[in-house]
């Protein structure tokens, strides 16, 4: 195994009304890509005969491509609002070699975090590109204005450790894949922090936001560290990805991720009561019908696993894959010990 290097990553400045605090150079000609609700909060800082503001509404390849190259000159990108509006964001920075500004109006996507562009070709997301921000603004006035759950979600993706640990520790024993315990414990490390956090989290106060997002920075420096998202992603995701692509459904990130932490753990044969805890703690509620399923898909979902994780060969091993699948008297014992509703 290479030895893990020390990676760069992206460093948030934290506070209120932070974009008054960043050099004039970069109001001098502008380029925003953002949303209708973070704008309204925004717009305020911008010249606003100088200004080029686009609204995102889809990250499908040529559409992002056709927008950046419709852009004037600028003096800077800038991303405000959810994963879209960053991911854009980076995109027309990477294009452009203008700097860059991100600006999260929640904190359920990792986006501005990570330096990967997430672009959508048809139904498949691909990743291009690198950016790291100039400027990495975790504003508490921008984040406290959006609906809490969007910043509670959030936790999902911390959350995923709890189970990403169990298959990669497997993945090693069992297959001889490169396990680094000192990362595991770091990885490890963020979970319990954020578990101490919850009710902070829970509330989005000004602590909650701030460790969160500290969190992130802690989660994708591990994962670069790893070259892989071994430290964060495993089966629980696997369980998500599957139900998406069986219900051709959206869902609130988060909340997803925490149900398939839930089912996923329970089938690891993990104590999965510290993670029910926490979602209550944190109020973040995973409940089938909370997260906009039911009993019976997540039922079909649990039993079509073992053949989904053979189909998507990309996915890293885990606990689907070294069982080949999962009966139907397992899928019963999984959910009654979830507790997910009926
Ligand atoms: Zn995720």
């Amino acid at each position: 195994m290479p030895q893990p290097h020390e990676p760069r990553v992206a460093l948030p400045t934290y506070g209120r009304n932070l974009l008054r605090t960043l050099p004039a150079s970069v109001f001098e000609n502008p380029i925003v890509l953002t949303q209708p609700e973070p704008w309204a909060l925004a717009c305020g800082a911008f010249p606003n005969d100088r200004t080029q503001v686009h609204h995102v509404a889809t990250m499908e390849h040529s559409r992002v491509q056709e927008v950046t190259s419709a852009f004037g000159g600028g003096s800077a990108v800038f991303g405000i609002g959810g994963g879209s509006a960053l991911d854009h964001a980076k995109f027309t920075a990477w294009k452009t070699g203008l700097p860059l500004v991100l600006v999260p109006s929640i904190l359920s996507v990792d986006a501005a975090y990570t330096k990967a562009i997430g672009i959508r070709e048809g139904s498949r997301v691909r990743y291009v590109g690198a950016m790291y921000p100039d400027h990495f603004l975790v504003d508490y006035d921008i984040l406290q204005a959006a609906e809490p759950v969007l910043n509670r979600a959030g936790v999902g993706d911390i959350l995923s450790i709890f189970t990403a640990l169990w298959d990669w520790r497997e993945a090693g024993a069992r297959l001889g894949e490169p396990y680094d315990q000192g990362i595991a414990d770091d990885s490890k490390a963020l979970l319990e922090r954020m578990f101490e956090g919850a009710v902070e989290i829970g509330n989005c106060t000004e602590a909650g936001l701030h460790l969160l997002s500290e969190l992130y920075v802690g989660e994708v420096r591990l994962c670069e560290m790893v070259g892989n998202a071994r430290p964060e992603e495993g089966s629980e995701h696997y369980v998500a990805y599957c139900l998406e692509h069986r219900t051709q459904r959206h869902y609130l990130h988060g909340a997803l991720v925490g149900m398939g932490v839930l089912l996923a753990g329970a089938y690891q044969g993990q104590d999965i009561a510290p993670v029910a805890a926490f979602l209550r703690n944190v109020q973040l509620d995973s409940s089938y019908q909370a997260v906009g399923t039911n009993r019976n898909e997540v039922r079909d979902c649990l039993l079509a696993m073992g053949d989904y994780v053979v189909h998507e060969s990309q996915l890293l091993p885990g606990v689907f894959h070294f069982r080949n699948g999962i009966s139907s008297q397992e899928v019963e014992a999984v959910m009654a010990a979830a507790g997910l509703g009926e």
